[in-house]
């Protein structure tokens, strides 16, 4: 746009940075190093190289705004747009832009306080929050009919349509017995429709009143899928040495696409598989446990899957999702989150309630206290349960055809490789937090109307998560639209 004004309209280039200046809002998404675009100078060069031009221009501006307020070179460092041969983008687009937001609470304060703290510094006024929503358009009413006729019935309007706050309403029934086994069976209703969908689809038989315990979103290494399969493996272990434990009947879900060049996750893939493949065909525990991978996640099928679900997997390394949508999306649908405390899952656990939930796990303040003293060998070590399903990933109990993708994940966990201490994203030390909570909630599970209290409060107190929401503060705050 700098481009345009200077050089199509004859705008003098401060009056053209000074117009940007007042059209520009940066929305940050997410905090991975890899993911915060760096350009390469020579490339920028070489495919625009007007903008190039005028991106020096930009950073020679800040460079000397910095050292008029005393700044020394070292101190102006983490703020350049062009250093190392390389254009940072989120650099120019903070220092340019009017507004500077993340889309949780936690990820916003996670923006201040450490990937632009030195921003924030200097320019407090441009950070604030926007939390993520989701359409209750798609994700309930078009998804879970069933469930959208019992509120419209209780609440005696369909407004809530509209207006999400209105769900609040639904809190009265909270002590209705009757009402509370009517939204058990309509959860009954969609996990039935769901196996019919799995059976036909992916050639597996699921048992609907089994607990739907599901994980769908991208495949990667902070959205921790592989301690999801190394707590399906224990599980599976403790089964086999006592086919007669207590212990709920639960079916685990799985759904996701791995990056075309990301062989961990596509490594991921391949455990969770060959995990199920081989519970799936023991006829010790094939009763109790069952595990799928659904082929080609994508919306058609997520639409399927969150109202299906009992529970919601969101075990993301604290500090490393935004704010997610999908552990939204279960919330609005009835289903309890099984999660840390991160992106979005904070404010669900704030507006239904932790109590109504199942949060696990170490905290960020919790994690960035560890961080240079962490090791994941002394948890393999000390922890029967870790050393077990751990080892298992090369005994050879789980075949990856040679490929070498289930020992890559061996050694992430407990081999320190090329400067990297091993274990990146907390595995090991939050297994047992993750194995205590799922123990309590799969016993917590037969309560039907203990349950199903849960699940309505949830529901009820899903306002918040409405994108109208989300884009009503857009336009006030930052659009400034009236
Ligand atoms: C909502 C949604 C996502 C995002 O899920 P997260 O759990 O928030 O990562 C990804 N893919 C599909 C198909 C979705 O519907």
């Amino acid at each position: 746009m700098i481009r345009v004004l200077v050089d199509e309209n004859g705008i003098f280039f401060e009056d053209a940075v000074k117009i940007a200046s007042k059209v520009f809002a940066f929305t940050n998404h997410t905090v991975l190093q890899e993911a915060l675009e760096r350009w390469s100078e020579d490339l920028m060069q070489e495919v625009s190289p007007r903008c190039f031009e005028i991106i020096e221009e930009i950073d020679k501006k800040l460079v000397e705004e910095l050292k008029e307020r005393g700044f020394s070179d070292a101190q102006i460092d983490p703020y350049r747009i062009m250093t190392n041969g390389t254009v940072h983008m989120a650099n120019l687009a903070i220092y340019v832009g009017f507004s500077v937001n993340g889309v949780a609470e936690i990820h916003s304060q996670i923006l201040k306080d450490d990937t632009f703290k030195e921003w924030y510094r200097i320019s407090p006024e441009k950070f604030n929050n926007k939390t993520n929503g989701i359409t209750p358009r798609r994700w309930l009413v078009y998804s879970n009919r069933e469930l959208t006729n019992f509120i419209t019935e209780k609440l005696g309007t369909d407004t809530w349509k509209n207006n999400l706050d209105q769900l609040k309403g639904l809190e009265k029934y909270l002590d209705d017995e009757k009402v509370l086994e009517e939204l058990w069976n309509i959860k009954q209703k969609k996990k039935k429709q769901l196996a019919k969908y799995i059976l036909e689809n992916e050639g597996i038989k699921v048992d609907p009143t089994s607990i739907f315990d599901i994980q769908i979103k991208r495949i990667h290494e902070y959205k921790r899928q592989h301690l999801n399969i190394l707590h399906i493996i224990h599980l599976y272990h403790q089964l086999k040495k006592n086919p007669d434990m207590d212990f709920t009947p639960t079916t685990f879900i799985f759904g996701g696409k791995a990056a075309p060049g990301y062989f961990r996750a596509k490594g991921m893939i391949k455990l969770a598989n060959e995990v199920a493949r081989v519970v799936n065909n023991d006829p010790d525990v094939n009763k109790k446990l069952k595990v799928i991978f659904v082929q080609n996640y994508r919306v058609t099928y997520a639409e399927k899957l969150f109202p299906a679900a009992d529970v919601s997997e969101q075990i993301s390394t604290a500090g490393k999702e935004a704010s997610g949508t999908g552990n939204m999306k279960f919330m609005l649908n009835g289903a309890l989150t099984l999660g840390t405390l991160d992106g979005a899952n904070v404010e669900i656990f704030a507006e239904a309630g932790e109590e109504n939930n199942y949060r696990f796990g170490a905290t960020v303040e919790e994690l960035a206290e560890i961080a240079n003293s962490y090791n994941p060998f002394e948890y393999y070590s000390k922890d029967e349960n870790i050393k077990d399903v751990v080892d298992s990933l090369v005994s050879g109990e789980f075949n990856d055809n040679g490929s070498y993708y289930f020992l890559d994940i061996y050694n992430e966990l407990i081999k320190p490789q090329d400067g990297n201490r091993g274990d990146q994203y907390y595995l090991l030390k939050d297994f047992e937090s993750y194995r205590q909570t799922h123990e309590r909630l799969n016993k917590e599970y037969r309560n039907k109307l203990e349950w199903s209290r849960k699940c309505l409060k949830n529901i009820a107190n899903a306002g918040f998560f409405s994108s109208d929401r989300t884009i009503v503060n857009y336009a006030d705050d930052i659009w400034k639209i009236d």
